[in-house]
């Protein structure tokens, strides 16, 4: 019988985080402060605790993992791979198709890999509560579980489409003892601003972070903690390709090529970056990021630096950018409506190191359903746009006989996204086309630094 299900035994969790900034061919670009100068690591520190900001700007290729996050990294991993062999076999391509499942987090998602050292080294660092926005809510209840451990207070903004679209996740936060908010607010600064403009805005993660920040940078005892995006943030999902990699030298197999979803980067590289190690050393292996043709980012932004929030508190980063104030249409697949990206993502897709393609949203419910038909698991809205991708590959690859070794990230399950899946069923779903207009008009008011 050929393996189904490549698991790997609680010793082996990583001992070490991998840093992609060792092996990138240039060095990574600074943030900007507001006068268009580098800020250093002190511009930080009113919202994150100093180990995240070393690791914030560390060119070390190894990061230790501490003991204590390893001991509660192993409540929920080593995460299961699985080969897909039912998937294969309907869709009838010599492709190999593997999937490493993220969705076994007590939270449903990958986010909770960031979460547990982020909560720990705020906890150490005498932080009593942390702020944070989420979109579809799956960085919200990452957060919410991990405080409770740490005994850290969680307060969160949730972007208002997805406040009223997925009740539950607001359920969960609760359960897990988070005060939640539909953001835009009328408790922040930044949220009248928004709502002064538009009363009936539905919200955006920019919005949500700008309130977010507002309320840790005014709070001695509160810190600010990102679910994406940042580079500590990519580091600790590099805990998910890390284990891939042996998962793969245990079935004696390695991938041609990997995809993942991308909305602020962290699971693409959590998955990708490890193996961009090899490639690094001359292997030959496509990275591809996936994201919804409505919110497309890489494959539509522009490369420039710009706020990561929608009304201009955070620092300026250099990233694909649709423009801060871009405001993405009402997707299903909250966690992919970000008008940015990571700086180390869009930097290594600006030099064709890695790839990135966008996939329109009825497309990726289909792919969702014959995976679930397949392989058993529901995958989120966000995760469908990877399975559309490795798909679309794998039918490829039955046009040109080619066995290709795919590989996809099933970043989390769709449990709390039934209602996504209902409108999907009912016919209710719509294909947003590409916001060109939103979008320039957007584009116009990027900072003029750098
Ligand atoms: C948040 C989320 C994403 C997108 O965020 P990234 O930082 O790009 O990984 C993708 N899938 C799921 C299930 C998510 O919760």
């Amino acid at each position: 019988m050929t393996q189904t299900k490549i698991q790997l035994e609680e010793n082996e969790i990583p001992k070490q985080w991998y840093n992609v900034v060792a092996d990138m061919p240039n060095p990574p670009t600074p943030p900007l402060g507001p006068d268009g100068n580098p800020i250093g690591p002190e511009a930080l520190a009113p919202l994150f605790p100093m180990a995240l900001i070393e690791q914030e700007v560390s060119g070390e290729r190894w990061i230790d993992i501490p003991e204590k996050v390893r001991e509660m990294y192993a409540i929920w991993r080593p995460t299961p791979m699985f080969r897909a062999h039912r998937l294969e076999q309907a869709l009838g391509t010599p492709a190999k198709i593997y999937y490493k499942y993220e969705g076994v987090s007590p939270a449903g998602s990958h986010k909770p890999n960031t979460a547990l050292p982020q909560a720990y080294y705020n906890a150490e660092a005498g932080i009593k509560r942390l702020s944070s926005e989420t979109g579809a809510g799956q960085w919200g209840s990452a957060l919410s579980l991990v405080g409770k451990w740490f005994g850290l207070d969680v307060v969160i903004y949730m972007v208002k489409v997805s406040y009223d679209q997925k009740p539950f996740r607001r359920s969960m936060m609760h359960t897990w003892g988070a005060e939640v908010f539909s953001s835009p607010t009328d408790q922040t600064e930044a949220g009248r601003t928004i709502l002064e403009k538009d009363p009936e805005s539905l919200g955006s993660l920019g919005i949500a972070i700008s309130e977010a920040v507002e309320v840790a940078a005014a709070n001695k005892d509160t810190n600010y903690s990102l679910g994406s995006v940042l580079n500590h943030v990519l580091l600790h999902q590099t805990i998910i390709g890390l284990e891939a990699k042996k998962q793969f030298e245990k079935v004696g197999d390695y991938p041609d090529m990997i995809f993942a979803p991308c909305g602020g980067g962290s699971n693409f590289a959590g998955v990708a970056f490890p193996f961009f190690a090899d490639k690094a050393a001359g292997k030959k292996i496509q990275l591809v990021a996936v994201e919804p043709t409505s919110c497309p980012t890489l494959t539509k932004g522009t490369y420039a630096y710009d706020f990561g929030d929608a009304i201009g508190l955070t620092p300026l980063m250099k990233m694909y950018t649709l423009g801060h104030d871009f405001m993405p249409p009402g997707i299903h697949a909250g966690g992919l409506r970000y008008h940015g990206d990571s700086a180390l993502v869009s930097q290594l897709y600006h030099e064709g190191l890695i790839e990135a393609i966008a996939v329109p949203q009825i497309a990726t419910f289909e792919a969702g359903v014959q995976f679930a038909q397949t392989e058993g698991i529901i995958p989120a809205p966000e995760a469908n746009h990877a399975i559309r991708a490795c798909i679309d590959e794998a039918l490829r690859c039955k046009e040109s006989g080619e066995p290709k070794t795919l590989f996809f990230n099933l970043s989390g399950h769709g449990h709390f996204d039934m209602a996504a899946y209902d409108s999907f069923f009912s016919g209710e779903l719509e294909d947003f086309e590409y916001p060109e207009e939103d979008i320039q008009a957007s584009l116009r008011n990027l900072p003029r630094v750098g």
